[in-house]
């Protein structure tokens, strides 16, 4: 990338889980198309990654949909290692007598019976992202970071710096892909609105070490204060571990984050519960602002948003990189068997249908992540009665227990 002036069909902006999962689906599907990926950290090893804002601290749920996916591009057996299957879901509400319990039951998906899907830690999926890449035809370029977008009739034209170094490069692509995440930069340069509802929460993620293993037992657990889900981990060095993902109002988030391991403990323990016995260990707590946000565009003429910066969910259900996966293999299937010819009209129908074939399942998606936590939270009597009578439901009707299967592990309703 040494030359003043390069030509590209794909630059993606962002190579974080979106973007990078992007890359891959498309020299995957789409082998005729040149992409070239910028990311604005040094990506010189497999720590490196971890300093990017999607490969933190957090461990993320992958459905069982998206982990088919996954072993479509051969990354199946490097995320198992790291992984731990989900085999059912444990969903109660503090204080009322009725829980559901999801299996997957009658619903099997080809190489990964009995789970709903796997959790793995962001540090290790983030190295794993990136070493695939390196056999692919993609071009990582990093750090890149890209501070102009001009639209033209041949495309985007990007300038961008590699680290400290100032004097900027520039890059031409058919087709310009946002993945620089939430409040992105990028859409605000190109004039692309997004709507952004804050939740005046906050996400409270850490590692919990538990005295008994945790059978593969996924729970969302609902609590006046917020949701909280604890998900199975791998064990390490001989201790049962699970992630923790805590909701609560911005001023408890404080005073939580502030504690010591022996108080946070306790407070954990007494808001969650025993269901998954006791916790002995608990990592400092790294609290994420939420809100819900959402592009009014999510793709024009030579261009189109992917993950966050398309749309940030509440992590309630964990679904937001589910989702992006989804939006990503749509837009691999778009954009299979043609070269993106600078504003062609074809390429545009492509996106038109791409963006067409995604709607449905964001608009599910993000009405489950939104509404979900409100009813949840709601003291008001006939709000819990409902709750209680849904989770009998899902109890007592396999129809309906079918359906929400089938959504927690990504293959809609
Ligand atoms: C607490 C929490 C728990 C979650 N749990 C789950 C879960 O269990 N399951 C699930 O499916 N989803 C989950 N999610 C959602 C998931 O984390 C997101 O879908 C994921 O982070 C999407 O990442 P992204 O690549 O879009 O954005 P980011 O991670 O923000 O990546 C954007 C990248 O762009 C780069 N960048 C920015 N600007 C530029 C620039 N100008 N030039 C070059 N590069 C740039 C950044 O350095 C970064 O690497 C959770 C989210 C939260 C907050």
């Amino acid at each position: 990338m040494n030359e003043p002036h390069q030509r590209t069909d794909v630059a993606i902006v962002g190579g974080g889980m979106a973007g990078a999962s992007l890359a891959l689906m498309l020299s995957h599907f789409c082998p005729q198309l040149r992409v070239v990926l910028l990311e604005q950290s040094a990506l010189t090893d497999a720590a490196a990654s971890v300093r990017l804002p999607s490969f933190d601290t957090r461990a993320t749920a992958i459905a069982a949909g998206s982990l088919q996916l996954f072993q479509q591009l051969g990354l199946w057996p490097a995320l198992r290692e790291y992984s731990a299957p989900i085999q059912r879901i444990q969903v109660s509400d503090r204080g009322q007598a009725f829980g559901a319990c999801l299996a997957a039951g009658e619903q099997q998906w080809a190489g990964f019976e009995g789970m709903l899907g796997a959790v793995i830690e962001n540090a290790a999926l983030g190295p794993i992202l990136h070493s695939a890449l390196a056999d692919t035809s993609v071009k990582l370029v990093a750090p890149a970071q890209v501070t102009t977008v001009c639209m033209g009739a041949r495309g985007a034209s990007l300038r961008w710096r590699a680290g400290e170094e100032y004097a900027e490069r520039r890059l031409t692509a058919g087709l310009l892909v946002v993945a620089d995440g939430v409040d992105s930069p990028l859409c605000r340069q190109l004039g692309i609105e997004i709507d952004t509802v804050k939740y005046q929460q906050r996400a409270l993620v850490t590692t919990v070490g538990l005295q008994r293993d945790h059978s593969g037992v996924a729970h969302e657990r609902f609590t006046a204060d917020g949701p909280m889900a604890l998900l199975p981990l791998p064990q390490r060095d001989g201790l049962y571990r699970a992630a923790l993902v805590w909701v609560c109002g911005q001023q408890d988030a404080e005073a939580l984050c502030a504690l010591s391991e022996r108080q946070r403990l306790q407070q954990a323990q007494r808001a969650f519960g025993w269901r998954a016995g006791r916790f002995v260990r608990m990592g400092s707590l790294q609290a994420y602002p939420l809100s819900l946000s959402l592009a009014r565009e999510q793709w024009r003429r030579n261009v189109v948003l992917i993950g966050n910066c398309a749309h940030f969910l509440h992590p309630v259900a964990g679904q937001g990189f589910n989702l992006t996966l989804r939006d990503c293999y749509g837009l691999a299937q778009a954009m299979a068997g043609e070269r993106p010819v600078q504003g062609s009209s074809s390429q545009l129908q492509r996106l038109a249908a791409y963006g067409r074939g995604r709607r449905l399942d964001q608009q599910l998606t993000v009405g489950f992540s939104d509404r979900i936590p409100a009813l949840f939270a709601a003291s008001n009597p006939v709000l819990q009665g409902l709750r209680q009578m849904g989770m009998l439901g899902l109890t007592l009707v396999p129809p309906l227990r079918t359906a929400f299967v089938r959504q927690a592990a990504g293959f809609g309703l």
